[in-house]
């Protein structure tokens, strides 16, 4: 068994009764990530999307999460406290079945990466522009393998430097062949 070792985890809590659907989450984060750094902002470029349905009081930011290479088989639909949520509402990732999470000129998948390109932060920007408190950041420490992380940093840093020489578009469509071999 190897070392434990104390890592921190980063989430960001939503409370769906207090989003006004004024996306000013949406517009920080697409500025912060702009090159160079707030030269433009495009809500569409944004790893928070909220959906909107106004007529019935549906607001719900989400969170870019993982690129998925397939559609999934099985959809869910909710209703909540009466309010009817379409399919893959609450859905995190960037999949071929819709247009969100993907960068709108290169098609490539976004992830929320908790604004971490800048240590100073206290709170995510997001966080930071959510006049309405609806976003809470909250960290907490867990223990791990510390083989385990080792092996995510390595990982993390491989596919960087493979992304970096070949492109990611390319890196994910092997990653997506090598998966359907399984
Ligand atoms: S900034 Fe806050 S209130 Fe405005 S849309 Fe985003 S989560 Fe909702
Ligand atoms: S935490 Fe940062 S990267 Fe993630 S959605 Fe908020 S502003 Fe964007």
């Amino acid at each position: 068994m190897g070392e434990k070792k104390k890592k921190i985890i980063k989430t960001i809590r939503v409370d769906v009764d207090k989003c006004n659907g004024c996306r000013a989450c949406e517009v920080i984060c697409s500025a912060f990530h702009a090159e160079p750094k707030y030269s433009s902002n495009n809500p569409a470029r944004a790893r928070v999307r909220v959906i909107r349905h106004p007529l019935r009081d549906i607001y719900v930011p989400v969170y870019a999460g993982e690129y998925a290479p397939a559609e999934c088989m099985g959809r869910d639909q909710y209703t909540i406290n009466g309010k009817e949520y379409e399919e893959c509402a609450f859905c995190r990732a960037s999949c071929p079945s819709r247009d969100a999470f993907k960068e709108p000129d290169s098609g490539l998948p976004l992830k929320c990466d908790m604004c971490e390109s800048d240590p100073d932060l206290t709170e995510p920007m997001c966080v930071q522009w959510c006049l309405n408190d609806a976003l809470i950041y909250e960290e907490r420490e867990e223990e791990v393998e510390e083989d385990a992380v080792a092996q995510q940093e390595e990982v993390e840093v491989g596919l960087e430097a493979l992304a970096n020489k070949y492109g990611l578009q390319n890196v994910m469509d092997a990653v997506a062949r090598m998966s359907k071999k399984d």
